[in-house]
């Protein structure tokens, strides 16, 4: 198997990229964003729970997105590889998320982390929020504290990984096509 994380701010193109990589790799796309927003919408009583947490910019607790992954990874038998968008969040995170692979007799091969300026981040959340609909892209104080999430809890799980050399670094700036052939060499130099 190769399973692969990308890495991120909000507005770093993650989920505009993993849709791509899915179709040329085949990979097993796992969004907790997307998992939790389609709990919201079929109105579960985890999506009830997640929603104000998400609302207000904050991170759903551990123990509910480490439920969900390792559910998703026991479903999901016999697959190239899972693409992970969104998680880890946390080092709880990250280490969970090392047992469940291990259990499964797999590990994280790489970590592709996307630089993008703040000021390009917000940007790109408010051009995403006019089509998508997420309210936790339109408002300034949300996009504000997604932010700082990611630097005081997110960031973490990057020098998580880095113990055991496994960041790589891109500049997430650029054309959609330039940035994706830039994965795919990091993806291909270890597939
Ligand atoms: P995303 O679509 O990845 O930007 O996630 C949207 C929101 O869902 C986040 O701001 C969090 O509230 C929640 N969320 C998604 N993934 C996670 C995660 N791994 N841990 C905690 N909260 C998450």
């Amino acid at each position: 198997m190769f399973n692969l994380i990308l890495f991120g701010p909000p507005g770093s193109g993650k989920g505009t990229q993993s849709e791509k990589l899915i179709t040329k790799y085949g990979f097993k796309h796992l969004s907790t964003g997307d998992i939790l927003r389609s709990e919201i919408a079929n109105q579960t009583q985890l999506g009830l729970e997640a929603k104000s947490f998400m609302d207000a910019g904050k991170l759903v607790p551990d123990a509910v997105v480490i439920g969900m992954v390792g559910a998703a990874i026991t479903a999901n038998p016999g697959v190239y590889g899972f693409l992970f968008d969104g998680f880890p969040r946390t080092k709880p995170q990250a280490e969970a998320l090392d047992t469940l692979l291990s259990e499964h007799g797999t590990s994280i091969n790489v970590v592709l982390a996307m630089e993008v300026p703040e000021e390009e981040l917000i940007a790109r959340m408010i051009g995403r929020s006019k089509t998508s609909g997420r309210t936790d892209d339109a408002d300034p104080e949300v996009q504000k504290k997604r932010l700082s999430v990611y630097k005081n809890e997110t960031l973490a799980v990057a020098d998580h990984y880095s113990q055991f050399d496994k960041v790589v670094s891109l500049n997430g700036l650029g054309s959609i096509d330039d940035i994706f052939n830039a994965l795919c060499a990091e993806i291909d130099a270890r597939a």
